[in-house]
């Protein structure tokens, strides 16, 4: 199965692919995750792509392309769930090619709902470990020592780019460049739209409802 996870920052599309990952045993493919993978062991990529990440900016549409379609071609067969890729309608388009070329296409297009409030609130309390990218929230999923991964005990850290004022920017980029994406598939592809406002065990359950007849 291959599977993309849209929604604005903040979503809970992290949450939602880790769950998808394990009861189907798909590989989570999350731009963010390995653009802060680069970025940690300090590669000529990673450092093209710092400032535009901490400003809330999209990383340019060649760097990210070339980057997933190369993550993509290593993947399982079994499958995988793309986080966070793609982004613009540029990068669906030129997924799309690298898929027909293999004679593939993503089976489904899960567009996660949520209202902005939400998001802020969400993405502003979010903690992650820099050591695992275990991700906490300083009120909803505290860590059992505060301040430390329950994994590791590493510090936990607040992303540079999860602060209200980036917050903002991220927001307006999502609205601008990546919300015309859910028009794009569902011109082509199979798009369930999912209400993500709820708990995430509830989203879990509603995702699962909607990929069962795929499985
Ligand atoms: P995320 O962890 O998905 O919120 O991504 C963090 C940051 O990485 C984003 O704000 C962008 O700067 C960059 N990024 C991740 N995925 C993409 C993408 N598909 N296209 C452009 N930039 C991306």
């Amino acid at each position: 199965m291959r599977i993309v996870l849209l929604g604005a920052p903040g979503a809970g599309k992290g949450t939602q692919c880790k769950y998808i990952v394990e009861k189907y045993r798909l590989l989570h493919l999350s731009s963010g995750d390995i653009l802060r993978r680069h970025r940690a062991q300090g590669t000529a990529l990673g450092k093209k792509a710092q400032s535009y990440m901490d400003s809330g900016a999209l990383v340019p549409d060649d760097i990210i392309i070339d980057m997933m379609i190369d993550e993509i071609a290593r993947a399982p067969a079994g499958g995988y769930v793309l986080d966070g890729f793609p982004r613009t309608v540029k990068q669906a388009a030129d997924l799309d090619k690298a898929l027909e070329s293999k004679k593939q296409k993503i089976d489904a297009i899960l567009n996660l709902q949520v209202n902005e409030k939400i998001i802020v609130r969400r993405i502003t309390g979010r903690r992650i470990c820099p050591k695992c990218a275990a991700v906490y929230h300083v009120e909803n999923l505290k860590p059992r020592v505060d301040g430390k991964c329950d994994k590791d005990g590493s510090l936990l850290l607040q992303r540079p780019d999860d602060t209200a004022e980036v917050v903002i920017t991220r927001l307006k980029n999502y609205n601008e460049q990546t919300a015309p994406l859910v028009d794009y598939y569902k011109r082509k592809n199979t798009v369930f739209d999912i209400d993500a406002n709820e708990e995430a065990e509830n989203v879990r359950d509603l995702i699962f409802r909607k990929l069962a007849p795929l499985a």
